[in-house]
């Protein structure tokens, strides 16, 4: 779907380890690819909680000397894609709150559904905000809840919906927190004396570190006087991994919920092979997040996989370019079809999904124009036919094609020769039939919506 979706945020923890800020920022530069809108660290030097942010990619938010002036064996940190409440500088995080026993801080994954049921309750309750994200209201939360910073933080997890996996961290103490459903992932993993905790394994391994613990549904994970304590905050929890994290926005050597993101992506396309007739010369994905699955269609269907389609990957996203001839020459300058690769081929292109149509259209066009004599798409996931409310932008109910149009319509507007999905079956089948969201696919949310609900009316 190149650019036509895009994941909310990464988060990061380091506890106990030297120069955690820096351990922090490698974390988050590997997870770059969640988030380049903004990014942050904030540092407990077991005094105060201090913090550095910025727009930006995290190279360019912090310097070495800003580095080093962050000292402190405790760091969280975030990268931001802006959507969720908006582009405020208030909204990036980490956000703290500095209160007279102690100071918090907080990054957030994903989106609490139930914000605009608790925010009026906070404010009712004299709380004044200072921005518009629902991860300050979880630091609300947790500032009014009574007991001990553990007590505020299980009962806080207790009363939120939605999406999140989210990093709190006082100037001694650090928890991980992941939803009922288990929405995004959040794993963490032993590091010298101390631990790191992360969105994706990925942000592990640049570390050198290859093995992990999944935080699980309704799970809070403390690490306190070194020692981590595991708690269950809600024994109806049940597994709804996003789907699309494996789809699309998770890297290929992270591994979520035991399933490593590229063998996960390499199935789908084996199962899109298995009783596809379609006769063609090649097969290409379109890079980055579809070539693992290209190559399992073209393992399965024993057709030759090429590379039919080269990204420039320095190319500012074209999300940001808010008319559509800006986004047309965008997808130009961001992809190019191989002539010598295509032409007078009949070519099977792999994608991984579906968004608003216009992006796979443009890309059919590169490869006709390029010279290929007939393209069949092929989509590595189901129909993407309803919004989705847990922290990622897929756009509105209006702008989904699949929401509007048929298979053969769609087929037609992307100017495809055929096209085929993959069924929710499948999807699970990939998936080890794990839980899954699928909610993008089949309207089937796994939480109550709240106020979002109106959306979908
Ligand atoms: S609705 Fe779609 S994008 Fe959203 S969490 Fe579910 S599977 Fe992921």
């Amino acid at each position: 779907m190149f650019d036509e979706i895009h994941e909310e945020c990464g988060v990061f923890g380091a506890y106990n380890i030297k120069d955690a800020s820096s351990i922090t920022y490698y974390g988050l530069h590997t997870l770059q690819h969640r988030g380049q809108e903004a990014s942050g660290i904030a540092v407990s030097d077991h005094g105060h909680i201090h913090v550095k942010k910025g727009k930006g990619l995290t190279i360019d938010v912090f310097t070495k000397e800003k580095l080093e002036q962050m000292k402190g064996n405790m760091a969280i940190g975030h990268v931001r894609y802006s959507t969720a409440g908006g582009q405020e500088n208030a909204n990036i995080q980490p956000i703290v709150a500095r209160g007279s026993k102690r100071e918090i801080a907080i990054v957030h994954n994903g989106q609490i559904v139930n914000e605009k049921e608790l925010r009026v309750e906070l404010e009712e309750a004299g709380c004044i905000f200072q921005g518009t994200s629902d991860s300050e209201i979880v630091l609300h939360m947790i500032q009014k809840e009574e007991g001990s910073l553990c007590e505020k933080v299980m009962s806080t997890a207790k009363k939120l919906v939605g999406a999140f996996s989210i990093l709190v961290m006082s100037e001694n103490e650090m928890y991980a927190i992941r939803d009922q459903k288990g929405l995004r992932p959040l794993s963490y993993t032993k590091m010298q004396d101390g631990y790191v905790i992360g969105s994706e394994t990925c942000a592990f391994e640049v570390l050198g570190l290859y093995s992990h613990t999944d935080v699980l549904p309704g799970q809070i994970i403390q690490f306190k006087d070194g020692i981590v304590r595991k708690m269950i905050y809600d024994e109806q929890a049940s597994n709804h991994m996003c789907a699309m994290e494996y789809i699309y926005f998770a890297r290929p050597d992270s591994v979520i919920e035991n399933i490593n993101v590229h063998n996960f992506r390499k199935e789908t396309g084996r199962l899109l092979a298995q009783n596809d007739d379609v006769k063609a010369d090649i097969v290409i994905g379109v890079p980055d997040s579809s070539l693992s699955a290209a190559i399992g269609y073209a393992e399965q269907s024993e057709i030759p996989f090429e590379t039919g389609l080269v990204k420039n990957r320095f190319v500012g996203r074209t999300f940001i370019q808010p008319t559509q001839s800006q986004r047309d020459r965008g997808v130009r300058m961001k992809l190019s079809a191989i002539p010598h690769v295509v032409s007078g081929k009949s070519v099977v292109m792999i994608d991984d999904s579906i968004v608003r149509g216009t992006t796979s259209r443009r890309i059919v066009r590169l490869l006709k124009e390029a010279g290929a004599s007939e393209v069949h798409v092929r989509i590595a996931s189901p129909i993407i036919t309803s919004p989705c409310f847990y922290g990622v932008d897929t756009s509105t109910k209006e702008e989904l094609i699949g929401a509007r149009m048929s298979k053969e319509e769609i087929c037609r507007y992307i100017e495809a020769d055929s096209l085929e999905f993959m069924n929710i079956a499948q999807l699970s089948k990939a998936a080890n039939e794990q839980g899954l969201c699928t909610a993008c696919f089949d309207g089937n949310y796994c939480t109550d919506l709240f106020s979002y609900a109106k959306v979908l009316e």
